[in-house]
């Protein structure tokens, strides 16, 4: 049977008994269905992971995990991957989400575009972002990677054109006749900008060229965005990372 593996945002150190409460036991007591005794793996971000067995359970539901023996299994893609993406509608953006992390990207900028048809005040930002960052959380605890992505709150197209740094930056559009295995990266931190159903619109293409992103293709079929995600990391990975 399969190890399951929980983030746990705190502080871990061999030997340590931790109580666990709230969300993370209730994750732990009811989806994993993990009783006194059971093994698990628990990790919290800073890299590597750390064994663990599941020794009480106690009161209103708390657990207590006794911490066991430090692996410091790094499986991080050699490349820093930033995934600029249009919000899509609700289990669509979910599902990219949870493959982008799959496929090893390191930072997910949900985009507000001309063509989104997705509208958010603050609050219901901030709601999306968390329940995007559990989703990223979840994928990680499957794949088995012990660092979490970062999420940024969702921005205006524009506003991420203006804080972008990367060296190398990818905007893909189904019109372009450059594919990414006849280009070259110089440095290990790569964008892919990839837009919403309806495309970009003209001028959010022209404005991602002029600052300075390379259009690419992804072949002569329109892929939907999520699929757009899938194939781009992919391609990425295989070129210049670890696929
Ligand atoms: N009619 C829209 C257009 O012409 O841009 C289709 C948008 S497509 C459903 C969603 C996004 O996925 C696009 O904005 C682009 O970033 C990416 N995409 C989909 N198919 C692509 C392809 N063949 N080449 C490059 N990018 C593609």
């Amino acid at each position: 049977m399969r190890i399951s593996r929980l983030y746990l945002p705190s502080k871990l150190a061999t030997g340590d008994t931790i109580d666990v409460t709230g969300d993370a036991a209730h994750y732990i007591l009811t989806v994993l269905r993990l009783r006194q005794g059971y093994s698990l793996i628990v990790f919290n971000g800073e890299g590597g992971e750390f064994d663990a067995v599941l020794t009480a359970l106690g009161p209103k539901k708390a657990v207590k995990l006794v911490i066991g023996e430090f692996r410091s299994t790094d499986i991080e893609s050699p490349l820093n991957i930033t995934l600029a993406l249009a919000i899509s509608r609700g289990e669509r953006m979910d599902f990219a989400v949870q493959k982008a992390v799959e496929l090893g990207v390191s930072t997910i900028v949900p985009l507000f575009t001309e063509y989104c048809v997705i509208k958010l005040d603050e609050q219901q930002a901030q709601r999306r972002l968390r329940h995007w960052q559990l989703i990223a959380q979840h994928a990680c605890e499957q794949c088995g990677r012990n660092k979490l992505p970062e999420i940024a709150l969702p921005l205006k197209f524009n506003d991420w054109l203006l804080q972008t740094r990367s060296p190398n930056r990818f905007i893909f559009h189904p019109d372009q006749a450059q594919h990414l295995n006849n280009l070259e990266i110089d440095q290990q931190q790569i964008e892919l900008l990839i837009g919403p159903e309806g495309g970009f619109s003209d001028t959010e293409y022209q404005l991602s060229v002029n600052s300075g992103y390379c259009p690419v293709s992804l072949g002569s079929r329109i892929l939907r965005s999520e699929t757009a995600v899938i194939t781009a990391l992919s391609l990425v990975q295989h070129l210049w990372g670890d696929i």
